[in-house]
């Protein structure tokens, strides 16, 4: 029996289920269906692509894991330089994990340990943005605030190391003012919050909050698991504002196979280097440094540059900007996008019932929460695949 992810399990539809993929279509028994969502958000080159099959193959045949305690191997070194060299500024300190949520733990606990190695034993907090999701494992639920999601925090009672405040200027001048001494980091999804409702937020915010953790020397980490790999329209955000810990996922392997890094500049890799043991990372997820996953990541980077990606992306932008401009209902709070992601929020959440049978039956699958209607497609996509995509979108409020 598989118990399925955010579902009451007595009340669920039954999920459509796939029996081959390819670009950016699904295959079903019934038919198929273009995945609009790139299986959150993931599948940046589409399925079945045949470079990152082929690098998948080609180390299965030399060997497909071996543990990073005590061993190293050529895909990770490999895939460690690259990012070394392609990430800006001196981000070249790599901590592999196996997903998203272990990436951000990775990075908290640098943030956390970065003072204590200092001796500065009162610098447990953390500030974070309201409406912010960082994964779904404790810590990164309390750095988190979605009370849609993570209610159940709420038996262990207040998270009294997290303040929350809004993608506002004043706020977070405040929040530096009032608690500098006791924080250890700021952690933001730049730009672009995703599962806290698609909410975009001005590049002017993060260069503010780069001054004041230089000022009052704070840490800045960057949750790009979401956002990296052109989902914003920049390569990453860190390329407009650096962070001090970057933290990367979903899309770094292609979405073939999950894996995460956590990417340190060279301050914070030196709090941790020294002659004293105890000032060690004590962390080290089984899976790490996986030698499959290393090799798809390497595969898909070279997609990435040699294919042009970045054009790719400017081009899904102007063609949403095109087919959503004058689309309105009164039933819309808000239709918004950004490189690679459209969000149509309504008032109501009752108003997206029943969307995904109807995109099904024209042919897109698509996965609506709460109030938001969004898309972030694969960046293959074809121009009438994408107009397809929104087309449903907006024929739903013209039934
Ligand atoms: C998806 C996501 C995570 C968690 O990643 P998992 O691989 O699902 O653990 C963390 N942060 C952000 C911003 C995400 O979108």
């Amino acid at each position: 029996m598989i118990w399925y992810p955010y579902e009451q399990m007595k009340t669920m539809r039954e999920p459509y289920e796939i029996v081959g993929a390819e670009g950016v279509w699904l295959d079903t028994k019934e038919g198929r269906m273009i995945d609009s969502i790139s299986s959150w958000w993931s599948v940046i080159h589409g399925y079945r692509h045949p470079v990152l099959t082929e690098a998948i193959v080609k180390q299965a045949r030399q060997f497909s894991h071996v543990m990073l305690g005590g061993l190293t191997h050529e895909p990770v070194k490999r895939l460690a330089d690259k990012l070394a060299e392609w990430l800006p500024g001196d981000l070249d300190y790599c901590f592999f994990s196996d997903s998203g949520s272990v990436g951000v733990e990775v990075a908290l606990k640098m943030a956390l340990q970065y003072y204590i190695n200092r001796g500065e034993l009162q610098r447990t907090g953390i500030l974070s943005l309201t409406h912010a999701y960082h994964g779904d494992t404790f810590k990164t639920m309390e750095a988190g605030d979605d009370e849609d999601y993570h209610f159940i925090l709420e038996a262990c009672g207040e998270k009294k190391d997290v303040i929350h405040i809004p993608t506002e200027i004043p706020a977070l001048e405040e929040a530096f003012a009032r608690f500098h001494t006791k924080l250890n980091c700021l952690i933001v999804e730049p730009l672009l919050q995703g599962a806290g409702g698609m909410r975009m937020y001005d590049v002017s915010f993060l260069k503010r909050a780069r001054q004041l953790c230089d000022q009052y020397d704070v840490l800045l980490i960057f949750d790009e698991v979401a956002t990296g790999f052109g989902r914003t329209g920049n390569r990453f955000v860190a390329d407009l504002v650096q962070p001090d810990i970057l933290v990367l996922g979903k899309a770094l392997t292609g979405g073939y196979i999950g894996h995460a890094v956590t990417v340190a500049n060279r301050k914070v890799y030196e709090g941790f280097y020294s002659d004293n043991p105890d000032h060690a990372l004590m962390h080290g997820p089984t899976f790490m440094g996986n030698a499959l996953a290393c090799s798809a990541a390497l595969a898909s980077i070279e997609l990435f540059e040699t294919e042009r990606y970045m054009d790719k992306i400017a081009g899904i932008e102007e063609i949403t900007r095109q087919e959503m401009a004058g689309f309105s209902d009164p039933r819309i709070r808000e239709v918004r996008m950004m490189g690679g992601c459209v969000c149509v929020e309504v008032k109501d959440a009752k108003t997206l019932e029943g969307y995904q049978q109807f995109a099904r039956a024209r042919g897109v699958f698509s996965r609506p929460f709460l109030k938001y209607l969004y898309a972030m497609v694969p960046y293959v996509i074809r121009e009438e695949e994408l107009v397809c995509v929104l087309d449903c979108m907006k024929a739903w409020f013209r039934r």
